[in-house]
């Protein structure tokens, strides 16, 4: 059993795709343990993105992933993280496979709807940046 971070991103959670997306992380067979609505400040993107620090487009990360509420959940099942990038599709819409959130959703590749954990070790950063063990069911 894996765990990993999902975050429906403000241009998805604003267009009314939050239900959509769970019902493909549900139908994928992922469990959802933790689920919050919140409107993140500038400081809570810039640590939670805090590896992307240096990179050029991480001004305007942090300044859009605080425009509006996310939707952030915990799923877990068997391989949870490859699972849920494979939902996700590629970080630019216009790479992504057909039949995926992005390739469906995504307006461009920053407002690209969601956010997955990339490793288990982003995973264990990433869910307890926003959840507390009580909060995990
Ligand atoms: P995420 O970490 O959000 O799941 P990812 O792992 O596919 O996405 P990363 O390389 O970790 O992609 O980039 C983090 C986020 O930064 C992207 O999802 C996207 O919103 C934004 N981003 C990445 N590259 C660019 C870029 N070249 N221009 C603008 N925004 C970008
Ligand atoms: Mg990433």
């Amino acid at each position: 059993m894996e765990r990993t971070l999902a975050i429906i991103k403000p241009d998805a959670v604003e267009r009314g795709f939050t239900g959509k997306i769970f019902d493909r992380i549900e139908g994928k067979g992922l469990k959802i343990i933790a689920i919050k609505m919140i409107h993140l400040t500038k400081k809570e993107a810039e640590g939670f993105y805090k590896v992307h620090a240096q990179r050029p487009f991480f001004p305007g990360l942090t300044t859009y992933m605080s425009s509006g509420t996310v939707v952030i959940a915990v799923l877990e099942g068997k391989d949870a993280i490859k699972k849920w990038r494979d939902l996700m599709g590629a970080t630019n819409p216009k790479d992504a496979a057909a039949g995926t959130i992005r390739k469906d959703f995504a307006v461009d590749i920053e407002k690209n709807s969601v956010h997955g954990s990339d490793s288990p070790e982003s995973a264990s950063y990433e869910i307890p940046y926003f959840f507390s063990g009580i909060e995990i069911f």
